[in-house]
């Protein structure tokens, strides 16, 4: 029997989930290894017997929460997919504010009615057996973790940064043009996508295991930058805090 797999999408742009339907050529062979029984966006089947669930998103609403609730109770296995519901993603951004200071920002006195909290990564509210990071998700690193859960193996990351990826594709290091990469702290996975096109890494993929925090300090030192300036660029993917939402 083939494992049953759903995908679930909580606050989020749902790119990762697009990004599940753009592997094309590959999917065939994915649904070689699995049943998809539930996926709102790509078929109207439903199902609440699942051994693999694929969650998008951040959990942002009392609903969500109990959304996610329930399939971490149909699910075998809970994976989250994505910044949004691996650490939070740009959507922990709004925790900066208070909510009602918040809601009256955006929907000025009609926001009272609107259900919103502070966002929090998909592990903050049930367990996770696994989360793959990145906005949006590698398409590679996905079908690697689909073809583990669904041979029982257990999935696994990359534990060294992006700069180790970035080297072995001979790039032009973008602190020599002059740009900000958080490259050195960051978990590698993605190829080094936006230095090979020019960019400096935001970290969309957060800190590395053990990230060589000094290293990184010398590196900003010799472009005279400061942690201060560059960790402002970090947050942009990585400012959930569990304070935010004790
Ligand atoms: S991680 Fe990025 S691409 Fe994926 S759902 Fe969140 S915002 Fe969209
Ligand atoms: S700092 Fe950024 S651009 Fe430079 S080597 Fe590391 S990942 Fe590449
Ligand atoms: S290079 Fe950095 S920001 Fe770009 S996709 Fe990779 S981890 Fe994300």
């Amino acid at each position: 029997m083939k494992p049953r797999l759903a995908v679930f999408s909580f606050t989020s742009c749902e790119g990762c989930s697009l990004a599940i339907l753009e592997c094309e050529n590959e999917l065939l062979d994915i649904l070689n290894l699995v049943d998809l029984v539930r996926w709102r966006e790509a078929m109207t089947e439903t199902s609440d017997d699942i051994d693999i669930a694929l969650v998008d998103g951040a959990i942002s609403t009392h609903h969500g929460v109990e959304k996610i609730r329930k399939v971490r109770k149909m699910a075998g296995k809970v994976v989250a997919i994505g910044a949004c519901a691996y650490n939070g993603g740009l959507n922990a951004l709004k925790n900066r504010y208070g909510m009602g200071k918040l809601k009256n920002m955006v929907y000025g006195e009609a926001g009272a009615e609107f259900d919103t909290i502070p966002a929090r990564p998909v592990s903050a509210v049930v367990p996770v057996d696994f989360a793959l990071p990145g906005c949006p998700i590698d398409r590679d690193e996905f079908i690697r973790t689909v073809r583990d859960l669904a041979l029982g193996k257990t999935p696994t990351l990359p534990e060294y940064p992006l700069c180790v990826e970035c080297k072995r594709k001979e790039n032009v290091c973008v602190f020599f043009q002059g740009k900000m990469c958080m490259g050195p702290v960051t978990r590698a996975g993605c190829g080094a996508i936006c230095p090979t096109f020019g960019d400096g890494c935001e970290g969309c993929r957060g800190f590395v295991d053990n990230p060589n925090v000094n290293a990184h300090k010398d590196t900003l030192a010799e472009h005279g930058l400061s942690v201060r300036e560059v960790m402002q660029h970090f947050d942009m993917f990585n400012s959930y805090n569990e304070r935010d939402v004790s």
